[in-house]
């Protein structure tokens, strides 16, 4: 939605607003003074311009660093009476001052806010060019499968994006792929990931890094992951690369070696803030590889110089020889030439916070060399815990969407399972949780479905774009609330907004979704599929879209799903009967046929074994 500039520059008795930048007003607030000229005290707060839809405006404002109250009356009554001229009968605020925000007409939702790793705090995010927001998040290296915990990190961002583009913001996403540069163990010398892959595997590199991004697409496709605006490939960038470690070194941030160009960091005196660590602590986790000469153990490669003869299956010239670029110097070249030298939020898995992306500020906060941080906001993704270990591929026993599915588990479940915990939570995983959430998934799509009068399952795929699937935003959502006088719609509307504008609560949102969707009668069928647009929007969890036939796992075709449901529902009876040898005639019926029951406190969870033995 276009951000219509409906706050102008003001020229009031206790408040004045002037352009600062394109978009954003800056506040001057006039001190109170019983005598002599007035005083201003200025840049105390800024404005960002209303977003109109229908009778609703949306704009956001700071004026909690405004001393005076009749500054910030005045200032709210200009916008009120601004937004009404155009239409509009309420305006909805972002603000930081919600208890004097007091006006007529003014409504308050409250700031959007997220934790920065950068100061480990929650912070209101406040975009550089109003409206507007760069989004860079740390992509795959394309030599293996992504496991189900590397999927949790792309969940997160796009739940991230979901959220921004619900408050009207415009989001420019990018992920990257990593196609050559990742040395095994992140160290600095060794053999390329990518390269050893191909050499095992015995196929060209291209042929293995377009597979593994492919399967790294449709597992994303089928967890409703947005695709972002760009996928960069690092390695048609490594000319870039090249010039961007030519300019550090011209900067005096880079010393060569035999062995590459190297990053010194000791030039930066808030080397490893990001890390919230002491530098002496992260180099004892012994991460990093002695080469000799390097000045301090911190020193990354910018370049890596091949001084072996190992036969090299990527290798590009440059000036301090013929080699490869180092791998943090992708992330940095590639999201400055896609979003600008400066952007707004850079999202990763909490396993980059402590070096990768401690060296991507490093190396960019020295390469623009302007004195200002290169992002304002860092945001992690924690661990998917298996049996309480990190699930790492170099520890073998990978567990993949595929596998998953195999188990009879739709691939949205996966997604539910991970919005039941915050993203910056650890989760523990379990098959018998992922059944759970399948289970849970499937009763929450059917009572969902019968509220809007579809859902015999869609059979579209997912992410079809229409009907429930349709993005809204917060906004167009208020006034559709306020088109159809709902009182109880409008509630909702905001309590869910609450959630997410906090930190991204989406426990919170699905909490109410599951609660909301048991009493159909509370919102008439236009009213739900407006709700479900907005849970939808933020989620992605075709609610609405999905039927229960979306749920059943194949079967062979002389076995019939109804008739497998059927056997399920009266074993449930006879459970709760107690009659258990009527229970065990019926898991006996269904295992004769290769149907396997796991039992989980939503209910039971079925999947297709194979043909019985
Ligand atoms: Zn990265």
């Amino acid at each position: 939605m276009p951000a219509t500039p409906l706050i102008g520059p003001i020229e009031g008795t206790a408040v004045r607003l002037s352009v600062a930048e394109p978009g954003r007003l800056v506040i001057d607030a006039r001190a109170p003074s019983s005598n002599g000229p007035p005083t201003w005290s200025t840049g105390v707060g800024w404005v960002e311009p209303a977003a109109l839809a229908g009778s609703t405006a949306f704009a956001r404002v700071s004026t909690a660093g405004i001393g005076p109250p009749a500054a910030v009356e005045e200032l709210l009554t200009s916008m009120v009476a601004q937004v009404a001229a155009a239409g509009a009968t309420r305006l909805v605020l972002d603000t930081d001052d919600p208890a004097r925000s007091g006006v007529t007409g003014v409504e308050v939702a409250p700031p959007m806010r997220v934790t920065n790793s950068l100061g480990r705090r929650i912070e209101r995010l406040v975009t550089r060019v109003p409206g507007q927001v760069g989004l860079y998040s740390c992509g795959p290296t394309v030599y293996s499968y992504q496991h189900i915990g590397n999927l949790r990190t792309y969940v997160f961002a796009d739940t991230l994006k979901r959220a921004l583009r619900w408050r009207g913001l415009d989001v420019h996403h990018v992920i990257n792929i990593t196609d050559v540069g990742h040395l095994l163990a992140d160290a600095d010398q060794g053999e390329d990931k990518v390269e050893e892959a191909a050499r095992k595997e015995g196929r060209p590199v291209d042929e293995i890094t377009g597979h593994y991004t492919s399967v790294f697409w449709d597992d994303l496709r089928a967890i409703n992951v947005i695709s972002p605006d760009e996928w960069p490939h690092a390695s048609a960038y490594v000319p870039q690369m090249i010039n961007f470690a030519k300019v550090l070194e011209e900067h005096g941030y880079a010393y060569a070696l035999p062995q590459g160009l190297y990053f010194d960091t000791a030039k930066q005196a808030d080397y490893g803030e990001l890390a919230g660590i002491d530098l002496s602590a992260q180099l004892e986790t012994g991460r990093v590889e002695e080469v000799e000469g390097k000045r301090s153990l911190a020193d990354f490669a910018l370049w890596r110089t091949f001084v072996d003869d190992r036969e090299r299956l990527m290798h590009w010239d440059s000036p301090w020889g013929t080699g490869a670029p180092g791998w943090h110097l992708e992330c940095s070249v590639m999201s400055m030439s896609l979003l600008g030298d400066h952007f707004d939020i850079h999202t990763g898995g909490v396993d980059h916070r402590e070096l990768h992306h401690v060296n991507e500020i490093a190396q960019s906060e020295g390469y623009l060399d302007d004195g200002t941080r290169w992002v304002r906001y860092w945001m992690h993704g924690e661990f998917l815990n298996l049996k309480g270990a990190k699930m790492a591929k170099s520890a073998g026993g990978i567990l993949r969407l595929a596998d998953l599915v195999e188990l009879g588990v739709h691939p949205l479940a996966y997604r539910y399972l991970l919005l039941g915990s915050h993203y910056a939570s650890q989760l523990d995983f379990s098959e018998k949780l992922t059944a759970s959430a399948h289970v849970a998934l499937k009763r929450l799509a059917a009572r969902v479905s019968a509220l809007v009068g579809s859902g015999s399952g869609s059979g579209l795929g997912l992410g079809s774009g229409f009907g429930t699937d349709d993005p809204i935003t917060l906004v167009e959502a208020l006034d559709a609330a306020s088109s159809a006088g709902s009182a109880t719609l409008r509630s909702r509307l905001l309590e869910i907004d609450a959630a997410v504008a906090e930190d991204l609560m989406m426990p919170t949102v699905i909490a109410l979704i599951s609660v909301w969707s048991k009493d159909p009668s509370a919102l008439p069928p236009a009213e739900w599929e407006i709700l479900l647009r907005a849970v939808n929007s933020l989620t992605g969890l075709s609610l609405g879209v999905l039927g229960v036939a979306d749920f059943a796992p194949p079967l062979p075709p002389d076995v019939d799903v109804a008739w497998v449901e059927d056997r399920l529902a009266q074993r449930e009876e006879a459970r709760a009967a107690k009659d258990w040898s009527r229970a065990d005639e019926m898991r006996d019926a269904l295992a004769a046929v290769g149907v396997r029951i796991e039992d989980t406190p939503e209910g039971s969870h079925w999947s297709y074994a194979g043909p019985a033995s």
